[in-house]
């Protein structure tokens, strides 16, 4: 199901953060790697909504971006097509090798650690799942593999997923931790995007410790790894955890209804 756009128009966008970007118009004009525009068009998405006509220049330009913005906004687009789009001209030299899936033999085939690129963390099973279907959409037809693993399926399946490969990982928190702590399934050395979706629901259900924990856990060359953090509201427990992990000269949007 797509937005109903009558009720786009009407959502009025603001950048509160110390930088700013010039809003994009059209998917078109984007700077979008042609397999990611393909994708785009595949999906059916003709016009950017407003948090993407923002983001997805902030995001190119390798800034840091919070985005405040209700349920329904667009918000996975947001930063999934531009992130995959940066990615999809490098995955060849920034992603860890792997066994071809199309080939690889269960118990004949070494199987390989996850090194994922991207990393994001939402709280629940069913977003974990959505936000994967949208990724696998952006991925279709390019070198970048996704992956989802969450609380409540069988720890032992996920870590076969792993261990085939993964540049994307979508994952709620508490399995993200558990996977973290087994080096030889997940390391987080690569990560070079790392996104919290609906970070208020994960600070609410007290997630802060792994939040804290996950975000540290990608820590390498300065410069290297960017934090997105995506929430419907902007408490205080987001802030903070904002100003311990995203660079000071990051983008913020904040979207609401006109009116
Ligand atoms: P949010 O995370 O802000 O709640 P989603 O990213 O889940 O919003 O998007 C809501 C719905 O709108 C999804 O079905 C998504 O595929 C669709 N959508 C997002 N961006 C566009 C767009 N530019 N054009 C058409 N549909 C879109
Ligand atoms: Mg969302």
């Amino acid at each position: 199901q797509g937005l109903d756009f009558s009720t786009i128009a009407s959502i009025k966008l603001c950048q509160e953060g110390p930088t700013r970007v010039d809003p994009i118009a059209n998917f078109k004009d984007a700077g979008l790697h042609p397999a990611m525009l393909r994708n785009v068009e595949l999906a059916g998405y003709e016009v950017p909504t407003p948090i993407q006509r923002y983001c997805l220049p902030a995001i190119f330009l390798g800034h840091d971006v919070i985005g405040i913005a209700q349920t329904g906004s667009g918000k996975t687009g947001a930063y999934l097509i531009p992130i995959l789009s940066k990615l999809m001209g490098k995955a060849k030299k920034l992603a860890a090798p792997r066994p071809n899936p199309a080939t690889f033999q269960e118990g004949v085939d070494q199987p390989m650690r996850a090194e994922p690129l991207v990393v994001v963390v939402v709280p629940t099973r069913e977003l974990a799942v959505q936000i994967f279907n949208e990724a696998r959409k952006f991925c279709y037809r390019t070198m970048l593999r996704p992956c989802v693993v969450y609380g409540g399926g069988a720890a032992r399946d996920q870590e076969q997923q792993l261990q085939k490969g993964c540049d994307v990982l979508i994952a709620t928190p508490g399995r993200l931790v558990h996977f973290m702590e087994k080096p030889q399934v997940l390391t987080l050395r690569r990560v070079r995007y790392m996104v919290i979706d609906e970070a208020d629901e994960l600070l609410d259900d007290d997630w802060k410790e792994q939040l804290d924990k996950i975000m540290s856990g990608g820590e390498q060359e300065e410069g290297n790894l960017n934090y997105m953090l995506f929430s419907a509201t902007f408490p205080k427990a987001a802030r903070e955890l904002a100003k311990t992990h995203l660079a000071e000269t990051h983008v913020r949007l904040r979207v609401g209804r006109a009116g």
